[in-house]
């Protein structure tokens, strides 16, 4: 059996770092099982749903590296989802309710002032057929609620194990709106059904609707999937992570300048008992992956985690797989000259302008920089001048350490920090370094 697996994002939004892992574990699964993974838009909420929330679900998607098999938008699919509320109203499993929300409301609150759940009283089941055709002739739009069996409701997850759900602690859920919009809980049963997918993997948050869908599947003639629920991720704080970091979207991070293996590298571990380390490749990522590695606790994500893994893989990444977003003219020299100090690529730029723009160099101690600039050695220069320039200005000054390489970098990079002077030397030439020392703009 091939494993088909599926990502259904609501395009009511763009991706964040809580969604998205849901998609990278998914692909993960695919791909680790030689199975097929289906994107999926669930835009059957026509108001909240937007064209260009969905096209930006794809091009974040890709950005990432993520591949899909199989694509559905389900608005093209609302006569199948009407198809299958009349499958359930012919055996009896959909039945109109006719409440006004403010009716409803006040239900629940009198149940739960009488310390009863505030769960639907299926007053609409004892409805006779002749008062529900009354009120359809008198134009009353009815909500459809899918009559759940009472009872146990078991499956076996990947992540949390056994599970058991008593559908008597729940309503009977809505699947068909007033204004006749299936709902989520339907439509996502009916393509999971119709496209066979064989697993579904998504966050804790789904496990209630996970009890609900198993019944929907059985009254629809379905397959039962396997499922599996991973534990959402907190913030550093433990705190819920849609408030924080979770909410940040793809396209902020990417602005960031965060790569796509850096978010990979870590959201395919958060929450299972490998360690988070930078991956380069997603062959590594997808080798390494196993659902039985996820565990129940809560993951924390410290968005300063995902910097650390950006800057290792500054550091990690060859100039072939730069060179395109370099600033026109860089080459190999350069990017191995500064990539040990970069958090993001864009990074680059700055250094790129300390070799071949202008700068303003940082002077103080003129006469010191006299002495430097007249022990200078003679271009072109190599990897070894920085080092036999800095032991003539130490034997000519007394000076050694910080007293004697912080001046030389200032004046040479008008900066106090950055990558090794030994390589960026012979990339800034005698010329300009010459011009630096002299407190010249250059
Ligand atoms: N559109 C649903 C969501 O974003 C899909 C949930 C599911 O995986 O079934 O929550």
């Amino acid at each position: 059996m091939t494993p088909i697996l599926r990502f259904a994002p609501s395009p009511t939004g763009r991706l964040h770092l809580g969604n998205v892992r849901t998609a990278i574990v998914n692909w993960l699964y695919a791909r680790k099982s030689g199975g097929r993974l289906m994107l999926r838009i669930d835009d059957t909420d026509l108001e909240r749903s937007t064209a260009e929330h969905a096209v930006a679900i794809e091009t974040d998607l890709k950005w990432l590296g993520l591949t899909w098999d199989l694509f559905v938008r389900q608005s093209d699919r609302f006569a199948e989802y009407a198809a299958a509320a009349d499958k359930l109203r012919a055996s009896g499993r959909l039945y109109p309710c006719f409440e006004t929300p403010e009716e409803l409301e006040l239900k629940r609150k009198l149940a739960l002032s009488r310390g009863r759940p505030p769960i639907y009283d299926r007053a609409a089941l004892k409805l006779t057929p002749k008062e529900i055709a009354d009120k359809l002739a008198a134009g009353e739009k009815p909500t459809w609620r899918f009559k759940l069996e009472r009872g146990t409701t078991a499956w076996t997850d990947l992540v949390r194990g056994p599970v058991e759900i008593q559908a008597g602690s729940m309503s009977d859920p809505v699947l068909i709106k007033a204004d006749g919009q299936p709902l989520y809980t339907l439509s996502s049963v009916v393509d999971d059904i119709a496209f066979e997918i064989t697993h579904i993997i998504r966050g804790e948050d789904h496990v209630a609707n996970t009890a609900v869908q198993i019944q929907l599947f059985e009254a629809l003639g379905g397959k039962v999937p396997t499922f599996a629920h991973f534990s959402l991720i907190a913030d550093a704080q433990g705190g819920k992570l849609s408030k924080r970091a979770g909410a940040i979207s793809l396209e902020n991070l990417r602005d960031d300048g965060i790569e796509p293996m850096s978010i990979l590298s870590l959201l395919a571990k958060l929450g299972t008992s490998d360690p988070i380390e930078l991956r380069t490749d997603q062959t590594q990522l997808v080798g390494e992956f196993d659902i039985a590695k996820f565990g129940r606790s809560q993951p924390k994500l410290d968005i300063v985690e995902l910097e650390h893994l950006n800057a290792k893989l500054m550091h990690a990444l060859p100039f072939e797989a730069v060179a395109d977003r370099l600033p026109a003219g860089a080459d190999a020299a350069f990017w191995d000259a500064v990539r040990g100090n970069l958090l993001r690529l864009s990074d680059a730029g700055v250094w790129w302008q300390v070799v071949h723009g202008e700068i303003t160099p940082d002077v103080n101690d003129r006469d010191f920089m006299a002495t430097a600039a007249g022990l200078l050695p003679a271009g072109p220069f190599d990897g070894d001048s920085w080092a036999r320039w800095t032991e003539a200005v130490k034997a000519e000054t007394g000076r050694k350490g910080r007293s004697l390489f912080l001046p030389l970098r200032l004046a040479l990079t008008g900066l106090d920090h950055g990558p090794e002077l030994a390589r960026l030397l012979p990339l800034i030439g005698r010329d300009k370094a010459l011009k630096r020392l002299e407190g010249h703009a250059a």
